[in-house]
């Protein structure tokens, strides 16, 4: 693929089964790269809360409903001297500081002036070097290494939406790797998207949040900053993110209870304004991505048709 075409992507975490929201975004990713002519890769974010088998299930599914995606699978996990080296770099421009502080000693710290609330105070922002010793003995006790934070020189960043437009958002001195030595999702994602080319990040809309941060990272990595399209999250009827306690709301429980692939994308196209579509490829030619609604999709539950 050559890097002027641009790329998108799917990039889901392998701790369970995707659902019909999972699900709507990896079609929209897929359509929106496939529409603009962009490769589509799909990445597994496996440095967390992975659960077995799930890999392979999700694939299965994404793979049902007629996603094709260019090139190997990325696992996160693989991609670890990348993101080491991504984190030397930031090292050697002094923009990362070691952090000794607790998960309770950062919620309990006053906040810093003018910072954005829940961004870490600054405890171990600017230590002495004898205070850094102190840190470090303290993390020999408590037996982990200390976190690295990013030194951010600015509280706040712009991206761009393809829906929301312009968002400014808050940038702190974000964890680049946790006390347990696993590096942080933002960098990551960042470091593993720039690397596929992916110049389209599509997925739900509870990280618009922390496309800001991740914008500015990839800038300070001289990497090229993304455009973004952030999908409304699926919702259950009482208005709470779509859970698999919300009853049949994956690919296989519908699937399990006699309703045919088609009639789960139809379930989706519906919810684009597309009624009557039966594979991806349907919602691909018809979808128009302007008229997507800004509003959460409220996803009823709903009982099995019997097909034919
Ligand atoms: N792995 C994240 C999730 O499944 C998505 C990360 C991303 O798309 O940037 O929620």
């Amino acid at each position: 693929p050559s890097p002027s075409v641009g790329a998108g992507r799917y990039a889901p975490s392998p701790s369970g089964d995707l659902h019909l929201g999972n699900l709507r975004t990896a079609i929209l990713a897929w359509a929106l790269a496939r529409r603009t002519g962009r490769t589509f890769h799909l990445r597994i974010e496996d440095l967390d809360r992975v659960r077995e088998g799930s890999e392979e299930r999700q694939q299965a599914d994404l793979a049902a409903l007629g996603l094709d995606w260019d090139g190997e699978v990325v696992r996160q996990s693989d991609r670890g001297a990348a993101h080491d080296a991504a984190i030397e770099r930031l090292v050697g421009r002094g923009l990362v500081f070691e952090c000794y502080c607790t998960r309770r000693e950062i919620q309990e710290a006053p906040s810093a002036p003018h910072a954005p609330p829940g961004a870490y105070p600054g405890t171990c922002r600017d230590l002495t070097s004898s205070q850094r010793a102190a840190g470090r003995a303290r993390m020999r006790e408590l037996q982990r290494e200390p976190a690295l934070r990013l030194r951010a020189d600015v509280s706040e960043w712009a991206v761009e939406d393809l829906w929301a437009g312009t968002v400014t958002g808050a940038v702190d001195d974000l964890v680049l790797r946790r006390g347990d030595g696993v590096v942080a999702y933002n960098l990551a994602v960042v470091v593993d998207d720039a690397a596929a080319g992916v110049d389209q990040v599509t997925r739900a809309d509870d990280l618009l949040s922390s496309a800001p941060r991740q914008a500015h990272l990839a800038h300070l990595l001289g990497l090229p900053e993304p455009g973004y399209a952030h999908v409304p999250l699926a919702v259950n009827t009482a208005g709470a993110r779509l859970a698999k306690r919300d009853g049949a709301v994956t690919l296989r429980d519908r699937l399990e209870r006699g309703e045919p692939v088609a009639a789960v994308v139809a379930r989706i196209g519906d919810s684009l304004g597309l009624p009557g579509c039966r594979t991806a490829a349907d919602v691909l030619e018809r979808w128009e991505p302007s008229t997507l609604s800004p509003q959460a999709w409220v996803v009823q539950p709903w009982i099995v048709q019997p097909s034919g």
